[in-house]
């Protein structure tokens, strides 16, 4: 009984469970296709990736990027952040935008979220405004 409930309870909150791998399946039941090149993606299921990955294999790419900040600005109601992509449009991605930003530029804007207090973000909890990011991004403490 009390399981029961708690079942119902579950499926009626998903966004709160909603891990990498739910919010994959969730995007993949809806559109198999990789949101950059269109070509089907491949629903993988592997702990951790032995060798290298399928290019086909599907993935969470973040529309946008951890470099700019508008990442560190609270989403609008009904605005979409992550997609559906294959590993190679996901990884080339990635890795352009890298090579194109120099690197004491990379080294200033991905202090944002950091899963390693190492890291000494500047932003803990997304913000409310660019301007506000900005700001955070740019002070020096
Ligand atoms: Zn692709």
């Amino acid at each position: 009984m009390v399981k029961r409930a708690l079942d119902l309870w579950w499926v009626k909150r998903p966004h709160l469970f909603m891990s990498n791998r739910t919010v994959k399946i969730a995007l993949w039941n809806k559109d198999p296709r990789c949101h950059w090149c269109k070509r089907p993606t491949i629903l993988t299921n592997l702990p951790y990736i032995k060798g290298s990955p399928d290019p086909r294999m599907a993935t969470i790419d973040h529309v946008v990027s951890r470099y700019h900040a508008q990442r560190w600005v609270k989403k609008q109601p009904r605005e979409k952040r992550r997609v559906l992509a294959c590993y190679e449009c996901n990884h080339n991605r990635s890795t352009q935008e890298t090579l194109n930003i120099p690197r004491e530029e990379i080294m200033k804007r991905s202090q944002g979220f950091s899963l390693s207090p190492k890291g000494k973000p500047k932003i803990i909890k997304p913000v409310a405004t660019i301007d506000e990011a900005l700001k955070k991004l740019n002070s020096s403490k």
